[in-house]
This record gives structure tokens, C-alpha cells and sequence, in this order.
């Protein structure tokens, strides 16, 4: 039997929710078993036409240039749409992309989220490490503060943040985790670690999303 609250015009919100991963090159995988876990269906994104099918969207780490190349002018502007519509969460090259200025070089950002982000920030010889952060949730007005692990690899660095922009986690004094709007980045990898959290905060950020388009 057809689900009543899938089909047929999608407005209403899916008991499955349907994510996208950009899976261009990077770490894709690991972010479709973490949201497969989380009990998403993953489409896996390769070409501009699949982000029509998708509830939300995963960037992926890689190389930010190199997404930029792969994905063309064409690409980039539907990207760019589709992020200022639906929810995105981008980590580390994803969270370059969705940034509205980029350093270190200068290159091309989609604009989602008010930060200037530097790339490969850290140096060569500590660019890649595991440590402790603090994820920050709200429980009503209290605020739980908690340990979770980051995998940091060519990370890029958080240099500023607009007045629009919340911070969802942070790493000594760094922000590494942000959010304006519908659009949501990590420095860290998330995927690559055991704590799923990142991840639901992603997930419930989408059916907020769909239940505020069909107005519910
Ligand atoms: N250093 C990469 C860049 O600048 C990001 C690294 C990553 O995604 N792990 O795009």
C-alpha cells in the first residue's frame, strides 16, 4: 500500500527521510552507513538531477577544489539552489563549499552559511588528529555540554562567525561545528567516528524542515 504521507506530491513529511550524499569523490561511504544506520534512505548524488529526490543533503570531505572542478558552473548553481532550499550539512571540504568566504586560496563558496573559513589550516605536521570537543545541545532552556570525539584530517579552521550563525560544537576555542538557517558544517569528520550525534542533530534539522514546508 502506498504510503499516505509520501506520496504523492511529497509535501507532506516521509516517514523515511530521503538523504543525499554528493558522492563526487571523499568519504561518501561512511556517511551513507551512519545516516543508513540512522534509518535514512540514502540516494547517492552524482549528477545535478538527483537533488531532486532528496529531503537533505551531505557533503562530504575530499578536496574542496576538486569539487569545484567536478562539479562545473552548472553543478555549482544547482548546488547552490538547492542549499538555499533544503537542508545541507557539509564537513570539512563540505563545510568549505557551503562557507561564504574561503582563504588560503581564495576560492569559490556556495554562501549558506556566514563564515570565512581557512583551508588546511592546521600545518603540515599536525593536519591530521583525533581529539576531545565539546558538542553543545540545548535541553529546554538548559544548556548539556558535552564531550564528543573529532576526527580532524587537513582541517580547515572557522576564522569568524557572522552574528547570524549558531555554534553547534567547539574544540578549545575554535568553532568546529556551525549552523544558520538550514545549512550545517563540521571541520571534523563525524562519520568516522562511533557517536552518531552530529548526524541526528543533521537529520532532525531536515524534519524540522519538511514539517515547516508543509506547514504542520
Ligand atoms: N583540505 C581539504 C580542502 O581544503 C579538506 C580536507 C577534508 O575534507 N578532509 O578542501
Amino acid at each position: 500500500m502506498p504510503d499516505a504521507l509520501t506520496t504523492p506530491s511529497r509535501t507532506l513529511v516521509p516517514t523515511k527521510l530521503t538523504i543525499g550524499v554528493l558522492a563526487l569523490q571523499g568519504d561518501f561511504d561512511a556517511h551513507r552507513k551512519r545516516l543508513e544506520e540512522l534509518g535514512a534512505k540514502v540516494v547517492l548524488v552524482k549528477k545535478p538531477e538527483d537533488l531532486d529526490e532528496i529531503d537533505g543533503l551531505v557533503i562530504p570531505g575530499g578536496e574542496s577544489g576538486t569539487f569545484l572542478k567536478l562539479l562545473g558552473k552548472e553543478g555549482f548553481e544547482k548546488l547552490r539552489q538547492f542549499v538555499c532550499l533544503k537542508p545541507t550539512f557539509g564537513t570539512c571540504a563540505g563545510a568549505i563549499l557551503l562557507a561564504k568566504e574561503v582563504e588560503n586560496p581564495q576560492q569559490a563558496g556556495l554562501g549558506a552559511i556566514d563564515i570565512v573559513i581557512r583551508r588546511n589550516a592546521y600545518g603540515r605536521q599536525i593536519d591530521s588528529s583525533i581529539r576531545e570537543g565539546k558538542f553543545l545541545q540545548m535541553n529546554g532552556s538548559n544548556r548539556l555540554d558535552s564531550p564528543i570525539e573529532m576526527v580532524f584530517i587537513r582541517a580547515p579552521k572557522i576564522e569568524r562567525v557572522g552574528p547570524g550563525v549558531q555554534v553547534l560544537a567547539t574544540e578549545g576555542d575554535d568553532p568546529v561545528a556551525v549552523r544558520q538557517g538550514n545549512a550545517m558544517a563540521a571541520t571534523f569528520h563525524p562519520e568516522l567516528s562511533e557517536d552518531k550525534r552530529v548526524h541526528q542533530a543533521f537529520l532532525k534539522l531536515v524534519v524540522s524542515s519538511l514539517v515547516e514546508d508543509a506547514g504542520l
